[in-house]
């Protein structure tokens, strides 16, 4: 199911919609066709897509900084004079 989450560049609404074929959705909102589409995500409720990117991303750099943190270590012990 080719669902996607579009912002409206009119009124800065964002939603989720269904697109078919050749058909443009509307915002609900203000009914503009002027329209961006976000970067596809599972077909979740977009907020918790975001808090979980959020978690993923501070993972992501809690995990840099501990291997960061290793190779400083590791380069202190083989120059430990
Ligand atoms: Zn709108």
């Amino acid at each position: 199911m080719p669902l996607f989450d579009f912002a409206c560049r009119s009124c800065g609404h964002e939603f989720e919609a269904l697109v078919r074929g050749e058909t443009r959705p509307v915002c609900p909102a203000c009914r503009s066709e002027d329209l961006e589409r976000l970067p596809s995500l599972p077909s979740v409720r977009s907020e918790s897509t975001r808090a979980q990117a959020m978690k993923a991303a501070r993972r992501r750099d809690a995990k840099q900084a501990a291997e960061r943190d290793h190779a400083q270590r590791l380069y202190e012990a083989s120059h430990d004079d």
